[in-house]
This record gives structure tokens, sequence and C-alpha cells, in this order.
């Protein structure tokens, strides 16, 4: 675990990431958008509010997409998982339970964005995510995100390139 020193313009990024996240949850409950629509949306949203430009909006919007799709690669393993053994005898006989179809829908809804989206595994420095953890492609090191950051250089042999998990 490194501290990340963050200079102004970095954290005005990170803050964006986190804008989009707040503005696209809120549509999301309002239940009429797809979580494309509403990242799009919230993107387009705040690049007229004039405090960002479209880039930067379009940008924060991608990194914030890249991490969902993340999610909902894990959330799909771990709904069969979960199916499977709770439910053994409805899953054999094709029967699905209450929890059986949210579980599903909950996660189908995420996992598309994954399904559409292979080349998402490698996140670099520079780029802004959210908390989880990044290892280090090249030496192997870990490092612990506590908050949403721009990811630093390596801390151990200042490479650029991670995966990620959570
Ligand atoms: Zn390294």
């Amino acid at each position: 675990m490194t501290e990340q020193k963050q200079n102004p313009e970095e954290n005005e990024d990170v803050r964006l990431y986190q804008k989009i996240a707040d503005r696209a949850a809120e549509l999301l409950q309002e239940g009429r958008k797809s979580i494309d629509e509403a990242l799009k949306k919230a993107g387009d949203e705040i690049a007229s509010g004039g405090e960002y430009t479209r880039e930067q909006a379009e940008k924060a919007g991608a990194y914030l997409r890249r991490d969902l799709t993340e999610v909902g690669r894990k959330l799909k393993q771990s709904r069969d998982t979960v199916i499977a053994a709770a439910e053994p005898h409805r899953l054999a006989a094709g029967v699905q339970s209450g929890l059986a179809k949210l579980l599903t829908s909950t996660a189908d809804f995420l996992g598309d964005i994954a399904d559409r989206s292979e080349k998402v595994l490698e996140f670099h420095t520079g780029e802004v995510t959210s908390p989880g953890t990044l290892t280090c492609k090249d030496c192997g090191k870990e490092l612990r995100l506590k908050a949403t950051v721009r990811i630093p250089p390596c801390p151990s042999c200042h490479k650029t390139i991670f995966r990620k998990s959570y």
C-alpha cells in the first residue's frame, strides 16, 4: 500500500468520475434508463454544465464504465455459483425462484456490458479507477485502493500496466 500525493488537476478528474457516477446512479434509480444510457446522459449533462469539457467527461465516463464492466463480470460468475449452491433442485428442473430471478437480472444488467467489451482487463497509470486491488503486470506488486484515484506508477518497478481485482 502506497500513499498517493495527487495534484489538483488529478483530483479534478477523480471528482469528475465521482460526479458522473452519482448522476448516473440517480438516473438509474429513476428506472427508465439502461446503464449505458445513464452513463451517457450523466456525461452529457455534466459537460454541458461548462465546468468540464466534453472530452474530460467522456474520458471519465469511459473509466467508470470499465469499472462497472469488471463488477458485472464478477457478478455473473458469482450469480451462477450462488444459484447452483442455493437451489440445485430448481436449477436442475429449470425453474427459477424470486431470488434466482433477481440475481439473474441484476447480474445480466451489468454483465451485458462485460460481454460487449473484452479488452478492459488492463489498467494504466494515469487513468482514474474505483477502489479495488491493482496488481502490477510486471513485478506483481499489489496496490490496494481504498478510494477512487488516479492510478500511480508501480511503487516497486515504476511500470504502468496493472490487472484489477476486488
Ligand atoms: Zn511493478
